[in-house]
């Protein structure tokens, strides 16, 4: 599944604290990166695979609960359909 990636305000938007995805900790950052419905620092949203840091990427990838870049997610995806 491809995962629109959001920079957004933090400024006035969202008065609640928001808790990043990636490491538990507040972001309190003037731009939070919003993907999969969760909120990121940007130096925590990385590929699970390659942790490359996604946040300069164009476009993301969601499965089964982990991010991936795009090489590595078409990787995966080749591997699953030689097995099936
Ligand atoms: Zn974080
Ligand atoms: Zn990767």
């Amino acid at each position: 599944m491809i995962l629109n990636l959001f920079q957004v305000p933090a400024a006035g938007s969202i008065q609640e604290p928001m808790i990043c995805a990636g490491c538990g900790e507040q972001v309190c950052d003037r731009f939070f990166l919003l993907a999969a419905g969760r909120v990121w620092h940007g130096s925590c949203l990385r590929c699970s695979q390659c942790h490359c840091e996604l946040q300069a990427h164009p476009s993301l990838f969601w499965r089964d609960g982990n991010i991936y870049c795009q090489q590595d997610y078409c990787r995966s995806n080749s591997f699953s359909t030689e097995t099936a």
